[in-house]
């Protein structure tokens, strides 16, 4: 029997442990954090790498462990100093500088030691415990569950795009891990206007200079963050909590959320290379994908037609609650609240019922629209060690 367990090992999940154990809340033999992948983190590794992120969006004081400054000490302390680098304005970390942080806390906290490669099929409550049930059929018990399953196993593809897939067109999704653009590709469109996108856009244009084009439906827009700051303290986030209505707390966070947006470095550095005429970029939408085996035409709503080798999508995640499908039994036998958008309804401690919690994209109706970031995940365990 453990004390805590925690489903999913992102971002949320390890930023949960590293609170857990670094605040001696539990001993590392008492903790199970449970995920597919081989390594923490490896969603994350996944997301960031294939798309050369070079920095963070968000500062430097967003990171896993509980003391503020700790990324930034690190930066300067022997074992950092070889990856500090920071980008300014808000000192936003280099993805390299932020992952040997995160590998410094896990060797620190010893946190491999309670992780356990599997999927969770199946939650059930007992008298005082929770029992989980895995994949491969093993069964474990604790007494507090933690849910930190992301929605990062789940990128959207608009519906042309299956089509297309389903016509053996060369199409991928940029966080797909299963295919990724074909090695003799030697001409890609990229679909999608956000960061991933851009990223993604300036990735291409290097490697196929002239042959890259980035479709967006809207132009690029500019936002330091992805939500106003504000959402990260009492500002704005005393009048979301004073909202009882579930849909409305929803609107709040879908009119929050700088949906499409990028920082003004990125957005420059699209532009150089536009100007240089390694990018082309098109606001316009897909109406439609003609394949054959070699060749995508790709005919825009302006009626243009663009022909690539492949086809990118960078149209970020499905926005249903994630792991909802084997979740379904585990609200139905213990009642459990959920809004008219799927979402779980959880106490101001992210409590959803005895002993089972819930961070990341599933507390956002209680920690809002921050909380599938960093600085949410900080806040998620927060909560829930404040109320233990
Ligand atoms: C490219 C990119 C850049 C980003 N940059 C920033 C940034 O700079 N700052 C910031 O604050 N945020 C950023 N974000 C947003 C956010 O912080 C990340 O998406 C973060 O990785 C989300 O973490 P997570 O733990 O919720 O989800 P995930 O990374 O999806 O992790 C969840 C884990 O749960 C596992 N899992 C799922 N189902 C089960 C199951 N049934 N049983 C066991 N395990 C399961 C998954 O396999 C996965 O490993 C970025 C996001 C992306 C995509």
């Amino acid at each position: 029997m453990f004390d805590w367990l925690i489903i999913g090992g992102g971002i949320q999940g390890c930023t949960a442990a590293v609170y857990l154990l670094k605040q001696n809340k539990v001993s590392i033999e008492n903790l199970a954090i449970i995920d597919p992948n081989e390594q923490p983190l490896s969603m994350w590794r996944h997301c960031t790498s294939i798309i050369e992120m070079p920095y963070l969006r968000s500062p430097s004081i967003h990171h896993l462990a509980p003391a503020h400054f700790d990324l930034e000490k690190f930066a300067k302390s022997s074992k950092g100093r070889p990856y500090a680098s920071f980008y300014k304005p808000y000192d936003r970390p280099g993805l390299q500088l932020f992952n040997t942080h995160c590998e410094h806390l896990f060797e620190e906290t010893r946190l491999n030691k309670s992780w356990l490669q599997g999927r969770v099929v199946q939650l059930k409550k007992d008298k005082t415990s929770w029992k989980v049930i895995l994949k491969d059929g093993q069964e474990l018990e604790s007494k507090n569950v933690i849910l930190a399953i992301g929605l990062s196993e789940h990128p959207f593809w608009p519906e042309w795009a299956v089509t297309a897939k389903e016509n053996e067109a060369s199409i991928s999704h940029i966080f797909d891990r299963t295919q990724q653009v074909t090695e003799t590709a030697k001409s890609i469109a990229i679909i999608g206007g956000g960061i991933s996108a851009a990223h993604a856009a300036i990735k291409w244009s290097q490697h196929l200079p002239g042959n890259t084009v980035q479709i967006s439906r809207h132009s690029l827009r500019v936002h330091q963050f992805d939500s106003d700051p504000g959402w990260l303290g009492p500002k704005l986030m005393r009048n979301f909590q004073t909202v009882s209505s579930y849909d409305k707390r929803r609107e709040m966070i879908r009119k929050a959320r700088h949906r499409g947006s990028m920082p003004l470095d990125i957005k420059a550095k699209i532009g150089k290379q536009i100007k240089s005429g390694a990018l082309s970029f098109l606001q316009d939408e897909v109406m439609e994908v003609q394949a054959n085996s070699s060749l995508n035409k790709i005919t825009l709503q302006s009626g243009q037609q663009i022909k690539a080798d492949h086809i990118l999508l960078a149209t970020g995640f499905h926005q249903s609650p994630p792991g909802i499908e084997w979740l379904n039994s585990t609200i139905q036998d213990r009642k459990l609240q959920c809004a008219a958008c799927g979402y779980p309804i959880l106490s101001t401690s992210l409590q959803w019922d005895e002993g089972l919690y819930a961070i990341g994209a599933l507390s956002e109706l209680e920690i809002g629209p921050v909380a599938r970031n960093i600085s949410g995940a900080r806040r998620g365990i927060e909560k829930i060690l404040e109320s233990i």
